[in-house]
């Protein structure tokens, strides 16, 4: 099959590579579509010790079962695969498996990834199409599943309601605008803001969602002003604004990881009593009730998903890389 390869650092090849066998329980899917996630382009820089290459990425997948149990049946991918039987896989909560991995690592156990023709999966991990979501539109499913489940995190912990609350999301990529679509369309948050650095994609993002944006060093963005913060960015940098901006007793909702570390200011933490979850992933409901979700069309236009060739896979990761890219989202078509 053909295959976009990870090869080394920044660097990706499009060339032959094996076909995916096909094990007991799971299936073989010919790919369709396929999306560039942050956790992608953190690995091509090679930050990332769970993907090494040489390695297919990718793990927001479409397509059609080519081998297994429904062949011929148009599915989406849910990538986080788990064991199934250990106490966080009993109780609904699979996306802390201690053995879990997701499609397109290869550490500490190899998944091929989505950016190829073929890729294999567990059945369990395999969901029919909802019948309102075209198949290229279909992988943005796993993003938005990570913000679905990073805003009910928050809902579940905020002691005003959330459609009354104040919120403020840093980054405006993909989980940004997902999780502020998710907020205003699926919540009826009212009061949204949006901050981020690149202004074509600010612009881009405010066509679709109904929220205030500004640039990060804005003066808008007002100390102990909101109720609940989304750091979709994961910087030092952008935790420190979660930090200063968040409320007393407010909600910080940590979902992107670009550093993982530095520094924190436990005082206003402590002293205000901030609550700080980190998010990661979805439950398998999560992920069922995302494809309601979209199946309904509750987030709006899919339009900010701009579209490539698989082929033109290398030249996708490198404009991303460059900041040159406006769409929150790229997806490879196969
Ligand atoms: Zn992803
Ligand atoms: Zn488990």
């Amino acid at each position: 099959m053909q295959a976009l390869v990870y090869t080394d650092i920044q660097k990706l090849i499009y060339r032959e590579e094996k076909n995916p066998k096909l094990l007991n329980g799971e299936s073989i899917i010919k790919v369709s579509a396929s999306g560039i996630c942050g956790s992608d382009m953190h690995a091509y820089h090679g930050h990332d010790s769970r993907r090494i290459p040489p390695l297919i990425l990718g793990h927001e997948v479409s397509g059609v079962i080519k081998e297994g149990k429904d062949i011929g049946k148009k599915v989406v991918l849910n990538p986080l695969i788990t064991c199934g039987k250990c106490n966080y896989c009993k109780n609904k909560r699979e996306h802390l498996c201690p053995t879990r991995i997701i499609l397109g690592m290869n550490r500490p156990i190899e998944r091929q990834g989505g950016f190829a023709e073929y890729v294999s999966i567990p059945d369990k991990n395999i969901y029919e199409l909802p019948k309102n979501l075209s198949m290229k539109e279909a992988p943005i499913a796993e993003p938005c599943a990570v913000a679905l489940h990073a805003v009910e995190l928050g809902e579940n912990e905020l002691s005003s309601e959330l459609k009354d609350s104040r919120a403020l999301v840093i980054g405006a990529g993909a989980i940004g605008l997902l999780c502020g679509l998710i907020l205003s369309k699926v919540k009826k948050c009212k009061e949204i803001f949006i901050v981020e650095p690149n202004d074509n994609r600010l612009k881009e993002s405010l066509k679709y969602l109904d929220a205030s944006g500004f640039k990060p060093n804005s003066k808008s963005i007002l100390k102990d002003d909101f109720d609940i913060v989304f750091d979709t960015v994961g910087l030092e940098i952008t935790r420190k604004q979660a930090i200063e901006s968040i409320k007393p007793g407010g909600i910080i909702i940590h979902i992107g990881l670009t550093q993982p570390s530095g520094n924190f200011d436990f005082r206003k933490t402590t002293l205000q009593e901030i609550t700080f979850i980190g998010t990661y992933c979805y439950t398998n409901k999560d992920f069922e009730k995302t494809l309601n979700i979209l199946n309904n069309n509750e987030i709006g236009s899919l339009g900010w998903i701009e579209y490539r060739d698989l082929k033109e896979g290398a030249s996708a990761f490198k404009e991303i890389h460059d900041g040159k890219c406006i769409a929150p989202k790229i997806i490879l078509l196969i």
